[in-house]
């Protein structure tokens, strides 16, 4: 009978909610099987612990790992393939091994898109989003989003790192357009803009908004009131407000569009779908959402 050795890459990593996830779709599936935290030193002091740990992922003693903070750039170095996903978001949240060949994924993603959906079937073209946060979260957002066509406004405390993913960006559409048919279909791609956190609001002023996503930690217990949308300025009228963080299940962010009768989306779903994507990979069956779900749900009620 296979055994499921599962687990987590990151640091800290004692108060993930992955365990309670992977474990729970391991008991509904009645499969054998343990997900463990690998809490790995932060770089430059992660190389031997690492090492191991990737050794036993290939020596089959491990059957996959997620990853997280600060190793899912790091870990490119160590693996023999990547999704393209992986490659173009640069960061790896999912290792699964094909043959003796490690293989590195990014399901943050799908994940975050399959949320989205059921939102925005009425939005079909000159889709616009504001992206706030410019990290390895926003990364997964911007390429998602990127490649479904929306029009993308980045906007972060540091213009430089919002300026680095924009540059990410444009290169991989670049890189579409010299595959691309026509000149004409790369002269519609969309454009990136930049804005600096503090003058988040001016973006109304030059284009309408269809989504914002909070891919900052701003608003995550215990800082339930802090808010990346400015005080006393209104959110884009119409928009989807989407904040990445699951807890608090309802951030300042999202009950300010809820106050405004708005439509939001918090983290968890997304937090279940990417695991459920990186389980599947780990077993070929599939995952469990509900269960996943409901272990979540209760752990974050404790
Ligand atoms: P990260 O790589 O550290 O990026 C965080 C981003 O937020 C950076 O741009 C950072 O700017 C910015 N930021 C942090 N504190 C800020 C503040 N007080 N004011 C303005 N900007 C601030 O982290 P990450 O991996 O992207 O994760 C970000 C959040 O997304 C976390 O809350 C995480 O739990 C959540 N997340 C959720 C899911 C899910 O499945 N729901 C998946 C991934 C991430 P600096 O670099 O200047 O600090």
């Amino acid at each position: 009978m296979t055994y499921y050795a599962l687990g987590l890459i990151g640091h800290p990593v004692k108060h993930s909610l992955s365990p309670v996830i992977h474990n729970a779709a391991l008991d509904a599936l009645a499969i054998a099987g343990e997900y463990r935290l690998f809490d790995v030193p932060e770089p430059p002091n992660d190389e031997p612990r690492m090492t191991a740990l990737i050794d036993s992922l290939r020596a089959g003693i491990i059957t996959g790992l997620n990853v997280t903070i600060p190793h899912k750039q790091v870990v490119l170095s160590y693996l023999d393939k990547l999704t393209l996903a992986a490659q173009s978001i640069g960061a790896v949240n999912t290792i699964y091994r094909i043959g003796d060949r490690l293989v590195g994924d990014n399901t943050d993603a799908p994940g975050f898109l399959k949320p989205l959906d059921s939102y925005t079937p009425h939005l079909k073209d000159d889709r616009t989003a504001l992206i706030i946060g410019a990290g390895g979260a926003a990364r997964a957002v911007a390429y998602a989003l990127n490649k479904q066509g929306w029009k993308l406004t980045i906007s972060a405390r540091r213009l430089q790192q919002a300026q680095g993913l924009t540059n990410s960006l444009v290169k991989l559409q670049r890189d579409d357009e010299s595959n691309s048919k026509s000149r004409q279909d790369s002269d519609d791609r969309h454009t990136i803009r930049i804005v600096a956190l503090e003058n988040i609001q001016r973006v109304m002023e030059w284009t309408k908004v269809d989504l914002v996503v909070n891919t900052t930690p701003i608003g995550m217990t215990p800082h339930e009131d802090a808010n990346p949308w400015p005080d006393g300025c209104d959110l884009p009228p119409g928009a989807i407000i989407y904040d990445l963080v699951y807890n608090p299940a309802e951030t300042a962010l999202l009950r300010a569009a809820k106050a405004a009768g708005m439509e939001y989306i918090n983290g968890l779903d997304m937090l279940i779908e990417q695991a459920a994507l990186a389980f599947e990979c780990w077993t070929g069956l599939d995952a469990p959402r509900d269960a996943m779900r409901k272990a979540a749900s209760e752990q974050l009620q404790r």
